[in-house]
Protein backbone atom coordinates (compact mmCIF):
# COMPACT_ATOMS: atom_id res chain seq x y z
CA UNK A 1 0.00 0.00 0.00
CA UNK A 2 1.17 3.43 -0.57
CA UNK A 3 2.46 5.15 2.64
CA UNK A 4 0.54 8.26 2.45
CA UNK A 5 -3.02 6.29 2.13
CA UNK A 6 -4.04 7.08 5.76
CA UNK A 7 -7.69 8.55 5.51
CA UNK A 8 -10.22 6.46 3.43
CA UNK A 9 -13.54 7.89 2.88
CA UNK A 10 -16.63 5.58 1.01
CA UNK A 11 -19.41 7.57 -0.77
CA UNK A 12 -22.69 4.85 -0.16
CA UNK A 13 -23.22 2.19 2.36
CA UNK A 14 -25.14 0.02 0.00
CA UNK A 15 -23.16 -3.29 -0.78
CA UNK A 16 -20.51 -1.81 -2.57
CA UNK A 17 -19.42 0.26 0.22
CA UNK A 18 -19.68 -1.89 2.88
CA UNK A 19 -17.54 -4.97 1.11
CA UNK A 20 -14.96 -2.37 0.16
CA UNK A 21 -14.81 -1.47 4.06
CA UNK A 22 -14.87 -5.09 5.02
CA UNK A 23 -12.18 -5.76 2.30
CA UNK A 24 -9.85 -3.02 3.42
CA UNK A 25 -10.24 -3.95 7.23
CA UNK A 26 -9.43 -7.93 6.42
CA UNK A 27 -6.53 -7.18 4.13
CA UNK A 28 -5.10 -4.87 6.88
CA UNK A 29 -5.61 -1.83 5.93
CA UNK A 30 -5.25 0.23 9.69
CA UNK A 31 -5.78 3.92 8.75
CA UNK A 32 -8.61 6.10 9.12
CA UNK A 33 -11.86 4.87 7.21
CA UNK A 34 -15.04 6.40 6.98
CA UNK A 35 -18.32 5.52 5.28
CA UNK A 36 -20.96 7.81 4.69
CA UNK A 37 -24.50 7.07 3.71
CA UNK A 38 -27.48 8.50 3.32
CA UNK A 39 -29.67 6.28 4.71
CA UNK A 40 -30.67 5.31 8.39
CA UNK A 41 -28.26 2.93 8.29
CA UNK A 42 -26.08 0.42 5.53
CA UNK A 43 -28.52 -2.15 4.16
CA UNK A 44 -29.64 -4.21 1.40
CA UNK A 45 -31.65 -4.27 -1.66
CA UNK A 46 -32.20 -7.65 -3.25
CA UNK A 47 -35.18 -8.04 0.03
CA UNK A 48 -37.25 -4.95 -0.75
CA UNK A 49 -38.91 -6.66 -3.63
CA UNK A 50 -39.05 -10.31 -2.15
CA UNK A 51 -39.23 -10.92 1.66
CA UNK A 52 -39.61 -7.18 2.65
CA UNK A 53 -42.42 -6.65 -0.21
CA UNK A 54 -43.78 -9.51 1.31
CA UNK A 55 -43.86 -8.29 4.83
CA UNK A 56 -41.87 -11.01 5.69
CA UNK A 57 -38.74 -8.99 6.72
CA UNK A 58 -38.64 -6.23 8.57
CA UNK A 59 -36.03 -3.07 7.62
CA UNK A 60 -33.98 -4.14 10.64
CA UNK A 61 -33.33 -7.28 8.84
CA UNK A 62 -31.69 -5.57 5.86
CA UNK A 63 -29.01 -4.33 7.77
CA UNK A 64 -25.53 -5.71 5.90
CA UNK A 65 -23.73 -5.48 8.52
CA UNK A 66 -24.53 -5.55 12.89
CA UNK A 67 -24.50 -2.60 14.30
CA UNK A 68 -21.27 -3.37 16.05
CA UNK A 69 -19.60 -4.32 13.41
CA UNK A 70 -18.33 -0.87 12.76
CA UNK A 71 -16.91 -0.29 15.64
CA UNK A 72 -15.33 -3.73 15.89
CA UNK A 73 -13.83 -3.12 12.07
CA UNK A 74 -13.41 0.80 13.18
CA UNK A 75 -15.53 2.09 10.50
CA UNK A 76 -16.93 5.21 11.39
CA UNK A 77 -20.43 5.67 9.79
CA UNK A 78 -21.54 9.03 9.32
CA UNK A 79 -25.39 9.16 8.28
CA UNK A 80 -27.49 10.29 7.49
CA UNK A 81 -25.76 12.23 5.50
CA UNK A 82 -24.74 13.24 2.04
CA UNK A 83 -21.69 14.22 0.20
CA UNK A 84 -21.97 16.90 -2.09
CA UNK A 85 -18.69 17.38 -3.77
CA UNK A 86 -15.56 15.50 -4.39
CA UNK A 87 -12.61 18.15 -3.47
CA UNK A 88 -9.60 16.87 -5.43
CA UNK A 89 -8.19 20.52 -4.54
CA UNK A 90 -8.44 19.66 -0.67
CA UNK A 91 -8.30 16.08 -1.04
CA UNK A 92 -11.45 14.91 -0.02
CA UNK A 93 -15.36 14.97 0.37
CA UNK A 94 -18.29 17.91 1.08
CA UNK A 95 -21.06 16.97 3.45
CA UNK A 96 -24.56 18.73 2.63
CA UNK A 97 -24.26 20.32 6.29
CA UNK A 98 -21.08 21.87 4.59
CA UNK A 99 -18.68 19.15 6.90
CA UNK A 100 -14.88 18.53 5.21
CA UNK A 101 -13.91 15.09 5.41
CA UNK A 102 -10.02 14.91 4.48
CA UNK A 103 -8.73 11.57 2.69
CA UNK A 104 -6.10 10.40 0.60
CA UNK A 105 -8.36 8.17 -1.34
CA UNK A 106 -12.24 8.09 -2.29
CA UNK A 107 -14.52 5.26 -3.07
CA UNK A 108 -17.50 6.61 -4.72
CA UNK A 109 -19.95 3.33 -3.96
CA UNK A 110 -22.59 5.48 -4.65
CA UNK A 111 -25.09 3.32 -6.41
CA UNK A 112 -27.71 4.53 -8.57
CA UNK A 113 -31.80 5.67 -8.74
CA UNK A 114 -34.91 4.13 -9.82
CA UNK A 115 -35.33 4.90 -13.86
CA UNK A 116 -38.93 6.90 -14.16
CA UNK A 117 -38.87 7.74 -17.73
CA UNK A 118 -41.23 10.88 -19.13
CA UNK A 119 -44.48 9.07 -19.44
CA UNK A 120 -47.54 11.44 -19.54
CA UNK A 121 -49.42 11.20 -15.75
CA UNK A 122 -45.89 9.35 -14.42
CA UNK A 123 -45.61 11.60 -11.24
CA UNK A 124 -48.96 10.56 -9.71
CA UNK A 125 -48.55 9.17 -6.66
CA UNK A 126 -50.07 5.75 -7.57
CA UNK A 127 -46.72 4.83 -10.27
CA UNK A 128 -44.20 4.05 -7.98
CA UNK A 129 -40.39 3.21 -8.41
CA UNK A 130 -38.52 0.22 -6.18
CA UNK A 131 -35.21 1.00 -5.41
CA UNK A 132 -35.18 2.09 -1.65
CA UNK A 133 -36.60 0.76 1.64
CA UNK A 134 -39.01 3.91 1.88
CA UNK A 135 -40.10 2.98 -1.68
CA UNK A 136 -40.93 -0.27 -0.95
CA UNK A 137 -43.07 0.19 1.99
CA UNK A 138 -44.68 3.14 -0.03
CA UNK A 139 -45.59 0.34 -2.45
CA UNK A 140 -46.57 -2.34 -0.11
CA UNK A 141 -49.05 -0.10 1.48
CA UNK A 142 -50.73 -0.52 -1.85
CA UNK A 143 -50.16 -4.11 -2.61
CA UNK A 144 -53.66 -5.35 -0.75
CA UNK A 145 -55.68 -8.13 -1.26
CA UNK A 146 -57.91 -7.77 -4.78
CA UNK A 147 -55.91 -4.32 -5.65
CA UNK A 148 -55.42 -3.87 -9.45
CA UNK A 149 -51.48 -3.65 -10.07
CA UNK A 150 -49.92 -2.66 -13.07
CA UNK A 151 -46.05 -3.52 -13.39
CA UNK A 152 -44.28 -2.06 -16.33
CA UNK A 153 -41.31 -4.08 -17.27
CA UNK A 154 -40.95 -7.49 -16.87
CA UNK A 155 -36.74 -7.69 -16.11
CA UNK A 156 -35.45 -8.75 -12.64
CA UNK A 157 -37.39 -6.40 -10.61
CA UNK A 158 -40.50 -6.64 -12.47
CA UNK A 159 -40.81 -9.74 -12.24
CA UNK A 160 -40.36 -10.47 -8.33
CA UNK A 161 -42.96 -7.43 -7.69
CA UNK A 162 -45.56 -9.30 -9.79
CA UNK A 163 -44.67 -12.28 -7.93
CA UNK A 164 -44.96 -10.94 -4.74
CA UNK A 165 -47.79 -8.72 -5.41
CA UNK A 166 -49.23 -11.89 -6.83
CA UNK A 167 -48.68 -14.00 -3.80
CA UNK A 168 -50.34 -11.18 -1.62
CA UNK A 169 -53.27 -11.24 -3.69
CA UNK A 170 -53.38 -8.75 -5.83
CA UNK A 171 -54.67 -9.06 -9.46
CA UNK A 172 -51.62 -8.02 -11.49
CA UNK A 173 -50.83 -7.54 -15.02
CA UNK A 174 -47.23 -7.48 -16.56
CA UNK A 175 -46.84 -5.47 -19.29
CA UNK A 176 -43.83 -5.53 -21.14
CA UNK A 177 -43.32 -5.38 -24.93
CA UNK A 178 -40.12 -7.65 -25.00
CA UNK A 179 -40.51 -10.91 -26.58
CA UNK A 180 -39.88 -12.83 -24.19
CA UNK A 181 -38.30 -10.09 -21.75
CA UNK A 182 -34.74 -11.48 -19.99
CA UNK A 183 -33.73 -13.04 -23.45
CA UNK A 184 -30.58 -10.97 -23.18
CA UNK A 185 -29.68 -12.16 -19.78
CA UNK A 186 -30.87 -15.68 -19.42
CA UNK A 187 -31.42 -16.86 -23.22
CA UNK A 188 -34.24 -16.76 -25.78
CA UNK A 189 -35.68 -20.68 -24.55
CA UNK A 190 -35.35 -20.37 -20.53
CA UNK A 191 -36.64 -16.49 -20.76
CA UNK A 192 -39.90 -17.76 -22.62
CA UNK A 193 -40.48 -20.47 -20.09
CA UNK A 194 -40.02 -18.57 -17.33
CA UNK A 195 -42.44 -15.83 -18.73
CA UNK A 196 -44.63 -18.22 -19.19
CA UNK A 197 -44.65 -18.98 -15.24
CA UNK A 198 -46.09 -15.60 -14.73
CA UNK A 199 -49.43 -16.72 -16.33
CA UNK A 200 -49.53 -19.98 -15.08
CA UNK A 201 -49.68 -18.27 -11.37
CA UNK A 202 -51.99 -15.87 -12.47
CA UNK A 203 -50.30 -12.78 -13.57
CA UNK A 204 -52.06 -11.51 -16.77
CA UNK A 205 -48.78 -10.66 -19.18
CA UNK A 206 -49.17 -8.52 -21.61
CA UNK A 207 -46.78 -7.57 -24.65
CA UNK A 208 -47.28 -4.00 -24.62
CA UNK A 209 -45.30 -0.60 -23.12
CA UNK A 210 -47.33 1.87 -20.97
CA UNK A 211 -47.98 5.43 -23.25
CA UNK A 212 -49.80 7.49 -20.36
CA UNK A 213 -51.43 7.30 -17.02
CA UNK A 214 -54.61 9.47 -16.14
CA UNK A 215 -56.47 9.91 -12.90
CA UNK A 216 -59.72 9.14 -13.03
CA UNK A 217 -62.36 8.68 -10.44
CA UNK A 218 -62.68 4.83 -11.15
CA UNK A 219 -58.90 5.09 -10.36
CA UNK A 220 -55.59 5.20 -12.07
CA UNK A 221 -56.43 4.38 -16.06
CA UNK A 222 -53.25 3.56 -17.84
CA UNK A 223 -52.80 3.37 -21.78
CA UNK A 224 -51.24 0.25 -23.06
CA UNK A 225 -49.68 0.61 -26.27
CA UNK A 226 -51.69 -0.99 -29.22
CA UNK A 227 -54.49 -1.33 -27.03
CA UNK A 228 -57.82 0.37 -27.97
CA UNK A 229 -58.82 1.16 -24.46
CA UNK A 230 -57.39 1.92 -21.50
CA UNK A 231 -57.32 -0.23 -18.13
CA UNK A 232 -57.74 1.02 -14.67
CA UNK A 233 -55.68 0.26 -11.95
CA UNK A 234 -54.98 0.87 -8.03
CA UNK A 235 -51.54 1.54 -8.64
CA UNK A 236 -48.56 0.82 -10.82
CA UNK A 237 -45.00 0.41 -10.12
CA UNK A 238 -42.02 1.12 -12.97
CA UNK A 239 -39.64 -1.86 -13.13
CA UNK A 240 -37.73 -0.73 -16.04
CA UNK A 241 -34.16 -0.10 -15.00
CA UNK A 242 -31.95 2.04 -13.06
CA UNK A 243 -30.01 5.28 -13.51
CA UNK A 244 -26.50 5.09 -12.43
CA UNK A 245 -25.63 8.53 -9.70
CA UNK A 246 -22.46 9.67 -11.88
CA UNK A 247 -23.32 13.33 -10.53
CA UNK A 248 -20.46 13.99 -8.38
CA UNK A 249 -18.20 11.68 -10.92
CA UNK A 250 -18.88 14.05 -13.21
CA UNK A 251 -18.94 17.44 -11.48
CA UNK A 252 -15.40 15.90 -10.08
CA UNK A 253 -14.20 15.76 -13.72
CA UNK A 254 -14.05 12.14 -13.65
CA UNK A 255 -14.57 9.99 -17.05
CA UNK A 256 -17.82 9.13 -17.01
CA UNK A 257 -19.60 7.18 -20.05
CA UNK A 258 -23.09 5.64 -19.39
CA UNK A 259 -21.76 5.31 -15.89
CA UNK A 260 -18.47 5.97 -14.01
CA UNK A 261 -15.68 4.56 -15.99
CA UNK A 262 -12.92 2.56 -14.35
CA UNK A 263 -9.85 0.64 -15.14
CA UNK A 264 -9.41 -3.43 -14.02
CA UNK A 265 -8.59 -1.97 -10.07
CA UNK A 266 -11.97 0.06 -10.31
CA UNK A 267 -9.30 3.45 -10.19
CA UNK A 268 -11.34 6.28 -11.84
CA UNK A 269 -9.53 8.60 -14.23
CA UNK A 270 -8.90 10.08 -10.75
CA UNK A 271 -6.15 7.91 -9.31
CA UNK A 272 -7.58 9.40 -5.82
CA UNK A 273 -10.48 8.35 -6.41
CA UNK A 274 -11.70 4.35 -7.27
CA UNK A 275 -15.58 3.31 -8.28
CA UNK A 276 -17.26 0.30 -7.46
CA UNK A 277 -21.05 -1.25 -7.73
CA UNK A 278 -23.58 -0.20 -10.10
CA UNK A 279 -23.03 2.49 -11.43
CA UNK A 280 -19.52 1.50 -12.91
CA UNK A 281 -18.32 0.46 -16.19
CA UNK A 282 -15.36 -1.25 -16.34
CA UNK A 283 -12.46 -1.06 -18.96
CA UNK A 284 -11.00 -4.05 -19.75
CA UNK A 285 -7.96 -4.14 -22.54
CA UNK A 286 -9.64 -1.40 -24.04
CA UNK A 287 -12.85 -2.29 -24.05
CA UNK A 288 -15.73 -0.59 -22.13
CA UNK A 289 -18.10 -3.02 -20.40
CA UNK A 290 -21.48 -2.53 -19.68
CA UNK A 291 -22.29 -1.99 -15.62
CA UNK A 292 -23.56 -5.05 -14.37
CA UNK A 293 -25.85 -4.13 -11.51
CA UNK A 294 -26.04 -7.33 -9.73
CA UNK A 295 -25.18 -7.61 -5.80
CA UNK A 296 -22.37 -10.28 -6.17
CA UNK A 297 -20.58 -7.82 -9.06
CA UNK A 298 -20.56 -4.56 -6.40
CA UNK A 299 -19.27 -7.27 -3.62
CA UNK A 300 -16.32 -8.35 -6.21
CA UNK A 301 -15.49 -4.40 -7.05
CA UNK A 302 -15.25 -3.43 -3.54
CA UNK A 303 -13.27 -6.49 -2.82
CA UNK A 304 -10.99 -5.43 -6.03
CA UNK A 305 -10.72 -2.09 -5.08
CA UNK A 306 -9.44 -2.36 -1.25
CA UNK A 307 -6.66 -4.82 -3.42
CA UNK A 308 -5.59 -1.73 -5.25
CA UNK A 309 -5.56 0.45 -2.50
CA UNK A 310 -3.74 -1.99 -0.29
CA UNK A 311 -1.45 -3.30 -3.47
CA UNK A 312 -2.20 -6.83 -2.78
CA UNK A 313 -3.43 -8.91 -5.50
CA UNK A 314 -6.96 -8.62 -6.24
CA UNK A 315 -9.00 -11.31 -6.57
CA UNK A 316 -8.71 -13.43 -9.34
CA UNK A 317 -11.71 -12.63 -12.42
CA UNK A 318 -14.42 -15.09 -12.60
CA UNK A 319 -17.52 -15.33 -14.79
CA UNK A 320 -20.66 -12.50 -13.47
CA UNK A 321 -23.47 -14.22 -11.17
CA UNK A 322 -26.65 -13.23 -10.17
CA UNK A 323 -30.03 -14.69 -9.30
CA UNK A 324 -33.93 -14.05 -8.66
CA UNK A 325 -36.42 -15.19 -7.49
CA UNK A 326 -40.11 -15.54 -8.35
CA UNK A 327 -43.25 -17.56 -7.52
CA UNK A 328 -41.27 -19.95 -5.37
CA UNK A 329 -38.81 -20.44 -8.01
CA UNK A 330 -35.19 -19.79 -7.36
CA UNK A 331 -33.14 -18.52 -10.45
CA UNK A 332 -29.43 -18.30 -10.77
CA UNK A 333 -27.15 -17.51 -13.92
CA UNK A 334 -23.78 -16.92 -15.14
CA UNK A 335 -21.71 -16.51 -17.53
CA UNK A 336 -23.08 -15.39 -20.86
CA UNK A 337 -26.06 -18.20 -21.77
CA UNK A 338 -27.48 -15.30 -24.39
CA UNK A 339 -24.16 -15.60 -26.17
CA UNK A 340 -24.35 -19.64 -26.52
CA UNK A 341 -24.29 -21.34 -29.55
CA UNK A 342 -26.33 -24.56 -27.99
CA UNK A 343 -28.33 -25.04 -25.38
CA UNK A 344 -27.52 -28.23 -23.28
CA UNK A 345 -30.29 -28.95 -21.08
CA UNK A 346 -29.45 -30.84 -17.99
CA UNK A 347 -32.87 -32.17 -16.42
CA UNK A 348 -36.08 -30.80 -18.46
CA UNK A 349 -36.69 -27.46 -18.90
CA UNK A 350 -39.52 -25.83 -17.36
CA UNK A 351 -39.71 -29.08 -14.90
CA UNK A 352 -37.65 -27.70 -11.76
CA UNK A 353 -34.72 -28.57 -10.78
CA UNK A 354 -33.41 -28.31 -14.43
CA UNK A 355 -30.27 -26.51 -15.62
CA UNK A 356 -29.24 -25.01 -18.94
CA UNK A 357 -26.21 -24.53 -20.08
CA UNK A 358 -25.08 -22.54 -23.11
CA UNK A 359 -22.30 -23.64 -24.98
CA UNK A 360 -19.75 -22.44 -27.63
CA UNK A 361 -18.70 -25.46 -29.47
CA UNK A 362 -17.65 -27.61 -26.32
CA UNK A 363 -16.83 -24.78 -24.08
CA UNK A 364 -20.02 -23.51 -21.50
CA UNK A 365 -20.21 -19.76 -22.10
CA UNK A 366 -23.14 -19.67 -19.56
CA UNK A 367 -25.89 -21.41 -17.55
CA UNK A 368 -29.08 -20.80 -16.03
CA UNK A 369 -30.64 -22.79 -13.30
CA UNK A 370 -33.82 -22.76 -11.59
CA UNK A 371 -33.72 -24.81 -7.88
CA UNK A 372 -30.27 -26.20 -9.05
CA UNK A 373 -27.29 -24.00 -7.37
CA UNK A 374 -25.16 -26.98 -7.92
CA UNK A 375 -25.32 -26.86 -11.67
CA UNK A 376 -24.39 -23.06 -11.70
CA UNK A 377 -21.63 -23.62 -9.39
CA UNK A 378 -20.25 -26.19 -11.46
CA UNK A 379 -20.53 -24.32 -14.63
CA UNK A 380 -19.03 -21.40 -13.35
CA UNK A 381 -16.02 -23.09 -12.50
CA UNK A 382 -16.27 -24.52 -16.15
CA UNK A 383 -16.62 -20.68 -17.55
CA UNK A 384 -13.77 -19.78 -15.92
CA UNK A 385 -11.65 -22.52 -16.64
CA UNK A 386 -12.88 -22.96 -20.19
CA UNK A 387 -13.19 -26.77 -19.70
CA UNK A 388 -14.08 -29.05 -22.69
CA UNK A 389 -17.48 -30.56 -21.71
CA UNK A 390 -18.75 -33.54 -23.70
CA UNK A 391 -22.48 -32.11 -24.75
CA UNK A 392 -23.87 -35.88 -23.83
CA UNK A 393 -22.62 -36.07 -20.47
CA UNK A 394 -23.43 -32.62 -19.55
CA UNK A 395 -27.13 -33.58 -20.42
CA UNK A 396 -27.44 -36.81 -17.83
CA UNK A 397 -28.79 -35.65 -14.54
CA UNK A 398 -26.71 -38.97 -13.28
CA UNK A 399 -23.52 -37.90 -14.88
CA UNK A 400 -21.21 -36.00 -12.18
CA UNK A 401 -20.29 -32.26 -13.25
CA UNK A 402 -17.02 -32.80 -10.43
CA UNK A 403 -15.68 -35.28 -12.75
CA UNK A 404 -16.32 -33.46 -16.15
CA UNK A 405 -14.48 -30.58 -14.57
CA UNK A 406 -11.60 -32.77 -13.84
CA UNK A 407 -12.05 -33.17 -17.37
C1 LIG B 1 -35.51 -4.14 -5.51
C2 LIG B 1 -34.17 -4.71 -5.90
C3 LIG B 1 -33.99 -6.08 -5.97
C4 LIG B 1 -32.77 -6.62 -6.35
N1 LIG B 1 -32.62 -7.97 -6.41
C5 LIG B 1 -31.43 -8.50 -6.81
C6 LIG B 1 -31.26 -9.90 -6.89
O1 LIG B 1 -32.17 -10.68 -6.62
N2 LIG B 1 -30.06 -10.37 -7.31
C7 LIG B 1 -29.02 -9.55 -7.64
O2 LIG B 1 -27.93 -10.03 -8.03
N3 LIG B 1 -29.15 -8.19 -7.53
C8 LIG B 1 -30.34 -7.66 -7.14
N4 LIG B 1 -30.48 -6.30 -7.06
C9 LIG B 1 -29.35 -5.44 -7.44
C10 LIG B 1 -28.45 -5.17 -6.24
O3 LIG B 1 -29.20 -4.87 -5.11
C11 LIG B 1 -27.52 -4.00 -6.61
O4 LIG B 1 -26.70 -4.45 -7.66
C12 LIG B 1 -26.69 -3.56 -5.41
O5 LIG B 1 -27.50 -3.02 -4.41
C13 LIG B 1 -25.67 -2.52 -5.85
O6 LIG B 1 -24.97 -2.08 -4.73
P1 LIG B 1 -24.28 -0.64 -4.69
O7 LIG B 1 -23.52 -0.60 -3.44
O8 LIG B 1 -23.59 -0.39 -5.98
O9 LIG B 1 -25.48 0.42 -4.68
P2 LIG B 1 -26.67 0.67 -3.68
O10 LIG B 1 -27.14 -0.59 -3.06
O11 LIG B 1 -27.66 1.48 -4.44
O12 LIG B 1 -26.04 1.57 -2.54
C14 LIG B 1 -25.65 2.91 -2.78
C15 LIG B 1 -25.73 3.68 -1.48
O13 LIG B 1 -25.11 4.93 -1.66
C16 LIG B 1 -25.86 5.91 -0.97
N5 LIG B 1 -25.55 7.21 -1.60
C17 LIG B 1 -25.73 7.57 -2.89
N6 LIG B 1 -25.28 8.82 -3.09
C18 LIG B 1 -24.79 9.24 -1.91
C19 LIG B 1 -24.20 10.46 -1.48
N7 LIG B 1 -24.00 11.47 -2.32
N8 LIG B 1 -23.83 10.57 -0.18
C20 LIG B 1 -24.03 9.54 0.68
N9 LIG B 1 -24.57 8.37 0.32
C21 LIG B 1 -24.96 8.23 -0.95
C22 LIG B 1 -27.30 5.46 -1.16
O14 LIG B 1 -28.13 6.02 -0.17
C23 LIG B 1 -27.15 3.95 -1.01
O15 LIG B 1 -27.28 3.56 0.32
C24 LIG B 1 -31.70 -5.74 -6.68
C25 LIG B 1 -31.88 -4.35 -6.61
C26 LIG B 1 -33.10 -3.83 -6.23
C27 LIG B 1 -33.29 -2.33 -6.18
Amino acid sequence: MAAHVERIVIVGGGVGGVSTAAALRAGGYDGELTLVDAGEFPYDRPPLSKEFLAGAKDFEQLALQRPEWYDEQKVRLVNPATVTALRADRAGVELADGTFLPADRVVLAVGGEAARPPIPGGDDPRVHVLRTAEDAERLRSALLPGARILVVGAGLIGAEVASTARALGCEVVLADPAAPPLAGAVGEQVAAWLHGVHAERGVTTVRAGVESFTATASGLQARLSGEEHPRVFDAAVLGVGMVPQTALARAAGLEVYGGIVVDEGQSTSNPAVLAVGDPVRRRCDGVLLPRAEHWEAAQLDGRRAAATVLGTPAPAPTASWFWTDRHGLHVEAVGEPAAAETLVVRGVLGVPPFAAFGLRGHIVVGAVAVDDPTSVRAARRMIDRATTVDPGRLADPSADLRRMLRG
